[in-house]
């Protein structure tokens, strides 16, 4: 379908009135009429515009082969509603278009290429103006626009020399990245925007030979950002971009400088060390070739002066110290860098004080092939470390066990596992250690008669579960579904469904059930997505797509088994239970030849 008979068909009242329903017609048309339409542009298959109601809404409208994707930011059209600015915007797109008949529109569309000015109009219309006017008017232009201006600014400030350009580049920055008061994330495209403006000017500085003030100007930069990012909802990470962006300048400045090394390595010691967000962590891996041999050095005399003020910690606890955490994460990668094992395990041996400091050295003897170390620090670890936050240090003792076919130790870790927190993964691991030990029918029967303890009630449930729901059909006890799915990984099928019957399973299971009888015992599988169905109903608001479809799996099954009568007759029971919900009426509407199967052979 082309788009202009999708927008003959689609931008019509009468399409309109069928998408948005009756009331958000007439109160959009309302909004029209009264003008509230503003900045509304026609671009093509696209439009967009701002309407005023409440508040000012910003609509996005775009035509596709069989519908009008709209966007809004209103209540409801963040709920993907149809709302009365989408109507009003629709309705602006329509009376637009009509500039004529339709058939002339589009023929003087095909053959002027539209009433739409492009950029290539813009350019013809620019080159047609003298100098002096288009200096004239780019000039009075930049007193109201902002962005214009500081372009403007950068271009003149460049042509005075770099003293001038580089204290404009200072201010500019300042004052675009500083926040005032705190920032909404809406609000933080236009914020990196103008910082983006501003940091434009530091790459010409660099091809103006300003190598060093661009590298001040990215340091201070990074600074202020740091400080920036307390006072923004920066959910969409746009601080994170521009840090990213300052950061590369900086070492591109910096291997153009050729700063004397020394002062580069205390430059980026300091940095490192009171870096707020991290944005210089690592940086010995990223300037290592700048720094060369002698920054090297120098690095490294600043980092062991201060590491051997760090006191070394034994005992398990938490403190954090953001000094001890920075120094030694530089050490870290210092000692990466030298590649030498026992130098990096000396670094971590400083600090004891989290059960993961001996896993992470356990790791590394192991990736380093000395097993037996690492199975020490390992055990080490563990002993000190019981349940859940010993759970890695475990499993990691549990592996290297088994890897010297230790298979009774190796289980029992294992088992304790899977005893502290009981799940499909954690059995599944159980057998793959007793198959290793050709002893899985053994503890399998262990495993499940645990489960029918815990499920029994005289196993405590473990604290940490989120999982404990009441005895319902829909959730199962929590024991209960862990049953049925195991059983179902066990491709036990006939075992599964009757303990969800007997005892409850949550709604996935049941969804994996209902499909795996569906060729057998269609009837059972017509209750189940029923069930299902109805919940999903409920629980839906907006969009019942999903419940929807759930029904006419209903409906399927039920032909299946030749119950189309039965299903039928469910159906319009729930369309009576939920009449007031407008939506999930209409979708059954629209899919009823999916779910009315019975009239449709008839
Ligand atoms: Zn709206």
């Amino acid at each position: 379908m082309t788009k202009s008979s999708a927008a003959s068909r689609i931008l019509t009242t009468d399409w309109l009135i069928r998408r948005a329903g009756e009331s958000y017609y007439r109160r959009g048309l309302d909004y029209f009429q009264q003008g509230k339409v503003a900045e509304f542009q026609d671009l093509g298959d696209k439009a967009e515009a701002v309407v005023h109601g409440t508040e000012g809404y910003e609509v996005y409208l775009t035509l596709v082969p069989d519908d009008l994707e709209h966007n809004c930011d209103c209540p409801l059209g963040m709920d993907e509603e149809f709302c009365k600015h989408c109507v009003a915007v629709a309705l602006a797109w329509i009376e637009t278009r009509k500039g004529g008949s339709d058939g002339e529109r589009t023929k003087a569309n095909n053959r002027a290429g539209s009433t739409q000015i492009t950029n290539a109009d813009l350019q013809r219309a620019l080159e047609a103006e003298s100098k002096e006017e288009l200096v004239n008017r780019i000039v009075a232009w930049a007193e109201d626009d902002k962005q214009l201006r500081e372009n403007l600014m950068q271009m003149a400030a460049r042509r005075k020399g770099p003293g001038v350009a580089l204290a404009l580049a200072r201010k500019s920055l300042e004052r675009a990245i500083r926040v005032r008061r705190f920032l909404e994330y809406r609000e933080m495209r236009n914020y990196a925007a103008s910082v983006e403006t501003a940091a434009a000017m530091l790459e010409d500085l660099l091809k103006d030979g300003q190598a060093v003030g661009v590298m001040e100007l990215c340091e201070m930069s990074l600074r202020l950002l740091a400080a920036a990012i307390e006072q923004v909802d920066d959910s969409d990470g746009y601080v994170g971009g521009l840090m990213e962006q300052f950061g590369d300048l900086h070492l591109r400045a910096c291997i153009a400088a050729k700063p004397d090394p020394a002062v580069l390595a205390a430059m980026l010691f300091h940095a490192e060390m009171k870096s707020g967000l991290n944005e210089w962590h690592g940086c010995i891996e990223r300037y290592a070739e700048v720094l060369g041999a002698e920054g090297m050095v120098a690095y490294r005399k600043l980092a062991e002066a201060a590491w051997a003020k760090v006191p070394v910690k034994t005992q398990v606890g938490h403190d954090y110290d953001s000094t001890h955490y920075r120094i030694t994460a530089i050490m870290e990668h210092l000692a990466r860098r030298s590649n030498n094992v026992e130098d990096l395990v000396a670094v971590l041996e400083r600090d004891l004080s989290r059960p993961d400091q001996y896993l992470r050295i356990a790791e590394i003897y192991r990736n380093a092939g000395d097993r037996d170390k690492a199975l020490a620090w390992a055990e080490r670890g563990s002993a000190i470390t019981p349940g859940p936050h010993g759970s890695a240090l475990r499993l990691f003792v549990a592996e290297e066990y088994q890897h010297r076919e230790r298979h009774a130790d190796a289980l029992r870790l294992v088992w304790i596992e899977f005893r502290e927190s009981p799940s499909l993964i954690s059995y599944q691991r159980l057998e793959q250690f007793a198959r290793a030990a050709e002893d899985w029918e053994e503890w399998r029967g262990q495993a499940l008669a645990y489960v029918r303890r815990m499920i029994a009630g005289d196993q405590k449930k473990p604290e940490k579960s989120s999982l404990v729901f009441s005895h319902t059909w829909l959730s199962g006890r929590w024991g209960h579904t862990l049953l049925v799915e195991i059983l179902l990984y066990e491709n036990n099928i006939e075992m599964a469904w009757q303990e969800a019957h007997h005892g409850g399973c949550n709604e996935n299971l049941w969804l994996r059930l209902a499909k795996a009888r569906e060729q057998q015992h269609p009837e059972d599988a017509m209750n189940v997505y029923l069930r299902i169905g109805n919940e999903a109903v409920s629980r839906a608001t907006g969009n019942y797509d999903d419940a929807v479809e759930l029904l006419e799996r209903a409906a399927s099954a039920a032909r299946f088994a030749e119950k189309s009568n039965h299903f039928e007759t469910e159906l319009d029971g729930l369309l009576k239970k939920f009449r007031l919900k407008r939506n999930f009426l209409k979708c059954v509407e629209k899919r009823r030849q999916f779910l009315y199967l019975s009239a449709k052979s008839e």
